[in-house]
């Protein structure tokens, strides 16, 4: 369905806050203007909620995440920081793979089966949009993705 962007990342955002470990800080980086997107809301809502998840369980006490979303004339671009351990590089390119699991020894003890992200890829890809990642071990990760814009003309604002 046709959904204002913005404001449907705000009522996620607030939904996390209303859970979160009091160590963590969501920090909201969104533009104020009105961005027109098709969504099947239940599944960018399990998108969302797969990669801020771990952006909270994999962040370190008194990590802040930031959620942002940019724009050009065609696409949104929405970003997940965090500032937690990190994945090594030749790893990244296998976290959206089922079942894949960066670091056995140390993401054992945290839970999960390793299909989180490999289901968000799937999903965003139902919305044409891509999904990537970077990351510097140490310092955190930030999981970016793209969704199309509606064209102005289906928006029947004028
Ligand atoms: P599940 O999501 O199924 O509960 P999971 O979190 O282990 O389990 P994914 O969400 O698919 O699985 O993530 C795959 C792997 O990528 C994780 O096991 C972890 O090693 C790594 N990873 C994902 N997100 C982050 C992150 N924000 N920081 C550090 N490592 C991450
Ligand atoms: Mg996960």
């Amino acid at each position: 369905e046709r959904t204002e962007f913005v404001s449907y990342f705000h009522q996620i955002i607030d939904r996390f806050e209303m859970n979160i470990p009091e160590h963590i800080t969501l920090q909201r980086d969104l533009p104020r203007g009105k961005y027109l997107v098709w969504l099947d809301k239940d599944k960018m809502t399990q998108v969302l909620d797969n990669i801020i998840s771990n952006a909270i369980k994999y962040s370190p006490e008194g990590g802040t995440i930031q959620l942002k979303v940019e724009s050009n004339r065609h696409h949104l671009l929405v970003s997940i920081q965090d500032q937690g351990m990190g994945i090594a590089y030749d790893k990244l390119e296998r976290i959206f793979e089922r079942f894949y699991r960066a670091d056995k020894a140390r993401t054992r003890k945290l839970g999960g089966t390793g299909l989180g992200l490999a289901i968000a890829k799937e999903l965003v890809e139902v919305h044409h949009g891509k999904i990537w990642a970077k990351s510097m071990e140490g310092k955190g990760t930030t999981i970016f993705f793209t969704l199309p814009l509606m064209n102005k003309k289906w928006r029947g604002d004028r």
